[in-house]
């Protein structure tokens, strides 16, 4: 199939995901016999960018990592991927960042200790490096989990050259009102966008308040993800609720790294809102049948076969 989207920049976090499956998780000095280990990649910038590039977008992404043996695994990912690695960024001090999860396999409840390491040391000067990349970009889509000064600053240069900035506000914290006037699209699920306006998602006549709360800030368009229920949109003019797919979920972690990634692709074919809330819903519902992150991601075959 020939892609014909525009170019996109993914802009975020990438960290190594070392999962251990436990009996039970272990108290403050305890240790405990886990039971199984997996290594793999993650973070949510590097899954939704992975997440955008098989669903067949012509995907740049940056991220920042160290000289270390878990770059590898960023670059080896990518390298299998056929993903341009050229406008990744290296620390020399600061090492790759990791992810420490631990699961109780009886509860399923976990654990995690998230180490952002380089990709949270991402300097003003780095960031002005990628001015071409994004003034080349049709959209810019970008995370909280890097430095947040690396998120205004890349932000303030996509809009400035008058590029669509798609903002998923994971994970939430607080973000000043100059960041929320030069987003097109933001993407908080029902959680985050109660962090961030004070107003529970409960019906959709809070969605549509909390919709208000964006649009009084500069936000162009609002989509709130509703975990099973799908998504619920709001662009000023026309607003509604896409239903999600009915599948059997066996893992939903990263369904918001697959959605906001299949969003991207989407839009970036020309989709409109609808349609792509659409494809990204479908690539969601594939990916939490699988377990994982970066590996669940669907190509754009099984997803094309899903939706027809
Ligand atoms: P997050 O992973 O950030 O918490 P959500 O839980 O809102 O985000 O899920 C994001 C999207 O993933 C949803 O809008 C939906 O398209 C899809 N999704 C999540 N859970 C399910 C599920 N159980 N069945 C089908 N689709 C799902």
């Amino acid at each position: 199939m020939e892609y014909m989207g525009k170019k996109v920049t993914v802009f975020g976090s990438f960290v190594v995901d070392l999962m251990g499956r436990t009996p039970h998780l272990p108290a403050a000095g305890e240790t405990v016999k886990g039971t199984v280990f997996k290594m793999g990649p993650g973070g949510k910038g590097f899954n939704q960018g992975v997440a955008a590039h098989k669903a067949g977008a012509d995907v740049t992404m940056v991220t920042k990592l160290g000289r270390d043996a878990f770059a590898d695994i960023a670059l080896n990912t990518m390298n299998e991927l056929h993903m341009d690695t050229g406008r990744v960024l290296y620390s020399e001090t600061t090492e790759t960042g990791c992810a420490l999860i631990m699961v109780d396999e009886n509860s399923s409840q976990n654990e995690i200790v998230v180490i952002l390491g380089a990709c949270n040391t991402i300097t003003d000067q780095e960031v002005d490096s990628l001015e071409d990349l994004v003034a080349r970009s049709e959209y810019l889509l970008t995370q909280l989990e890097t430095n947040v000064s690396s998120v205004e600053r890349i932000v303030d240069i996509a809009y400035r050259k008058g590029v669509k900035v798609i903002l998923n506000t994971a994970p939430v914290q607080p973000v000043s009102d100059d960041l929320l006037g030069k987003i097109d699209l933001i993407t908080p699920n029902e959680v985050e966008a109660e962090i961030l306006t004070g107003i529970k998602v409960d019906s959709e006549e809070a969605a549509d308040k909390a919709a208000d709360w964006f649009f009084s800030k500069g936000v162009k368009n609002v989509l709130i993800t509703l975990g099973q229920r799908g998504v619920y949109i709001n662009t000023g003019e026309k607003k509604g609720i896409i239903p999600a797919y009915k599948v059997e979920a066996v893992d939903t972690t990263g369904a918001g790294d697959a959605f906001n990634g299949g969003l991207l692709a989407a839009l970036a074919e020309g989709k409109n809102l609808w349609e792509a809330a659409d494809f990204a819903n479908a690539l969601a519902a594939l990916s939490v049948q699988k377990i994982g992150t970066t590996p669940s991601m669907p190509v754009r075959e099984e997803i094309d076969a899903f939706m027809a």
